[in-house]
């Protein structure tokens, strides 16, 4: 396991990151500088981000690898938690 990966899963146990988020809206763009919600590091122009709209109206947003490794690491949550 990678240290991105490990530092979003221990923020998804913390919960500081949720484990579903129930986008309404999800954009794939260029970085436009702003936070990305799983690292907390600015997301470069370079980078991919995604923005995903809540049905509450908020926005959050992610880089590209940060939220495939999200993905990935909350459906592995998701299987530990019926393994038990
Ligand atoms: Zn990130």
């Amino acid at each position: 396991m990678d240290t991105l990966a490990q530092m979003i899963r221990v923020r998804l146990r913390s919960g500081a990151l949720p484990g579903a988020f129930d986008f309404v809206q999800r954009w794939y763009g260029r970085g436009s500088g702003r936070e990305c919600i799983a690292c907390q590091r600015p997301i470069p122009a370079f980078a991919t981000e995604v923005e995903g709209h809540l049905g509450d109206g908020r926005v959050v947003y992610f880089h590209g690898l940060c939220y495939r490794t999200w993905d990935v690491e909350r459906e592995r949550d998701i299987e530990h938690e019926r393994d038990i």
